[in-house]
């Protein structure tokens, strides 16, 4: 039993790891959504390509690329079980952070409609933030109910943030140019594609994001390590 006094003191408390990540491109080895518009033809590469910009926002580009893709949940659960393929060490790592009790969780600009089948795919249950989409006339509706008034690339910052606060030292997974404002803020970073050029550039430490199996080794080995004195 901790017998910490109350308040500040408390709040510092390290309680351990704790890990954020996002989710297109990152758990799976492609973008989900960007993947979706291009098999069906509802959008092309130099627009996708252009989508993927520090200035564009990916709740945006979202919301307008799918208001014409005319799918339906069928369809899109379907590509999931046939195209979709999620990153090595994927499964590793959520039964590993289970079993540890360190806090996982996904957030992400994609949607409900292709996360579900996918964790459903895999067996596993996280805890995420996912934007919402329904099928409607015409293409899909997009909402981000979680978001309020902040944007993603700030919303993920400020998950990272509120766990460092709560004591935890944070590790993050991402791809994407919003994910620099998180990465900036985590303790550990994972990168692939897009951030890991981008870290790179702008002096953020991150390690490449081939296998998660290399976060696992990582968690395992600093937590297993003495802790410094005070
Ligand atoms: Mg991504």
């Amino acid at each position: 039993m901790n017998r910490e006094p109350a308040g500040r003191a408390k709040t510092r408390e390290l309680k351990g790891w704790a890990a954020v990540s996002d989710f297109d491109g990152t758990i799976t080895l492609r973008d989900v959504g960007d993947h979706l518009l291009l098999h069906y033809g509802f959008s092309d590469r130099k627009t996708i390509e252009a989508s993927h910009s520090l200035k564009m926002r990916v709740e945006d580009f979202m919301k307008s690329a799918f208001a014409g893709a005319r799918l339906t949940e069928e369809m899109i659960a379907g590509f999931v079980r046939k195209k979709v393929r999620a990153r090595p060490g994927f499964r590793e790592l959520i039964l590993f952070c289970k079993s540890r009790g360190i806090p996982l969780e996904i957030v992400s600009g994609g949607v409900d409609l292709y996360a579900d089948p996918f964790f459903k795919k895999h067996g596993v249950k996280v805890k995420s933030f996912f934007g919402k989409a329904r099928v409607v006339k015409g293409g899909l509706r997009i909402t981000y109910p979680f978001l309020k008034r902040m944007d993603l690339s700030a919303f993920k910052a400020s998950r990272v943030a509120g766990m460092k606060r709560a004591g935890y030292k944070v590790i993050f997974f991402g791809d994407g140019p919003n994910d620099l404002k998180a990465a900036a803020l985590a303790d550990k970073v994972y990168a692939a594609g897009r951030l890991l050029k981008l870290c790179r550039e702008r002096g953020v430490a991150a390690s490449p994001l081939t296998d998660f199996g290399k976060a696992v080794t990582f968690i395992r080995k600093i937590t297993t390590l003495p802790a410094p004195r005070a």
